[in-house]
């Protein structure tokens, strides 16, 4: 088993005054505005004179916007806003080589509120101070600049050094996410076990050995609120204080399902980690490409039919995230990830390899028509997709 220092971010949420929740909010403001500002100059100097402003250019401007404005831009750490611009850099560093591979794509866009929640000072220390309060008995508190100590829900420990720091606005919370180097690899004991996943609609993952992970119930319902608050926001004149209301709680729920989703992703992911060296499951991609083509998805159940749409791109959503979430825990424990092509595995008989379609009885019940083998069709399917995995895994040592 060896042992790697991975890069890994922690999330917290912030406990901020009422004054500071205010200077978080102007904060993020200005950020905003300064991107769109050089955005502005980007594009004018690019169109008029076919003049490429460069972040070198924009970054030398920043003194005197912060000398002309010391009670708005001036407040702010000099750092972020070069972090701001950097961003900005980005964005058209992508554009150009979309351009340059022979696609026309569009210019990088000026970003209108609620589309710029980020802002993220790239040194600790610079401007802002993880753990600014250490001799405070009980809370954890972050310094940033213009802003103050701000109070820290710390849920879990930071097992080492804080690189960067970014503050996040998510509908009315604010959180913040540090990111870590070299974050010491907890590797776990040899289990000596293997198994097979198999991803759907009624719970997120079913494993060979009959086990049901996350049951996206709470997900569905949440997708059902939210569909319901998109149709409402679908209704308001933009711009009216409705149509802003209701964006607010489009924005609030897309927050909530997403926390849930990864709340979810995490769990399964642990326990599945914990217990196996050894994960096998479908290669999403392929997952996905025939399932659009034939329809074979599972049906989901009578809560997850309603406002089924978004409810199965929420849902497809969760398989996404959870591998990611299942393919960083697995590399910092040293466990082994294999992905296989799902395909037959849902028709083929866990038992005996005999494969037809007339084997899947029903959505949930598998029945073998040649050796009369009887089997939730989720746990068979999980079983296959296991073998898959150690036929691959065998092969490739063999080779
Ligand atoms: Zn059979």
């Amino acid at each position: 088993m060896w042992e790697v220092g991975v890069r890994r971010s922690f999330t917290f949420l912030l406990r901020p005054t009422a004054k500071q929740a205010a200077a978080l909010a102007a904060c993020l403001h200005d950020h905003r505005e300064l991107y769109n500002a050089a955005l502005e100059h980007r594009r004018t100097a690019y169109r008029r004179a076919g003049v490429t402003v460069r972040y070198g250019d924009q970054s030398g401007e920043l003194k005197h916007i912060r000398a002309d404005d010391p009670d708005g831009q001036g407040r702010w750490s000099f750092s972020s806003q070069q972090a701001t611009l950097r961003r900005l850099d980005k964005a058209f560093a992508a554009f150009f080589t979309r351009v340059k591979a022979g696609r026309t794509p569009g210019f990088p866009r000026f970003k209108g509120r609620g589309w710029f929640d980020t802002v993220e000072w790239p040194r600790d220390g610079d401007g802002c101070r993880w753990d600014s309060q250490p001799e405070h008995p009980a809370a954890t508190y972050v310094r940033l600049q213009g802003i103050g100590h701000v109070r820290v829900h710390q849920h879990r420990r930071v097992p080492s050094t804080v690189k960067t720091i970014s503050v996040k606005r998510e509908g009315a919370r604010w959180y913040v996410i540090l990111s870590c180097d070299d974050v010491p690899a907890e590797t776990l004991p040899a289990t000596g076990a293997a198994v097979g996943l198999d991803m759907g609609v009624a719970s997120l993952v079913t494993t060979s050995d009959g086990e049901r992970l996350d049951n996206p119930r709470r997900l569905a319902a949440s997708a059902g609120r939210l569909a319901t608050a998109q149709q409402a926001l679908a209704r308001t004149k933009r711009g009216s204080k409705r149509g802003g209301k209701a964006a607010a709680r489009v924005a609030a729920l897309h927050a909530r399902v997403r926390r849930q989703r990864l709340d979810g992703a995490h769990k399964a992911a642990f326990a599945l980690v914990r217990d196996y060296d050894v994960i096998v499951h479908e290669d999403l991609r392929i997952v996905n490409m025939t399932r659009s083509a034939s329809g074979t998805i599972a049906q989901p159940g009578r809560n997850v039919a309603q406002k089924s749409g978004l409810n199965r791109s929420i849902l497809d959503a969760g398989w996404g995230v959870f591998l990611r979430v299942l393919a960083h825990k697995a590399e910092s424990a040293g466990r082994e990830l294999i992905a296989v092509n799902p395909a037959g595995t849902s028709r083929t008989c866990s038992r005996c390899g005999h494969c037809a379609k007339e084997n899947r009885v029903t959505q949930a019940e598998f029945r073998c028509q040649a050796c009369g083998h009887e089997a939730h069709a989720d746990v068979n399917a999980a079983k296959n997709i296991l073998r898959a995995g150690l036929a691959l895994r065998d092969a490739a040592e063999a080779a």
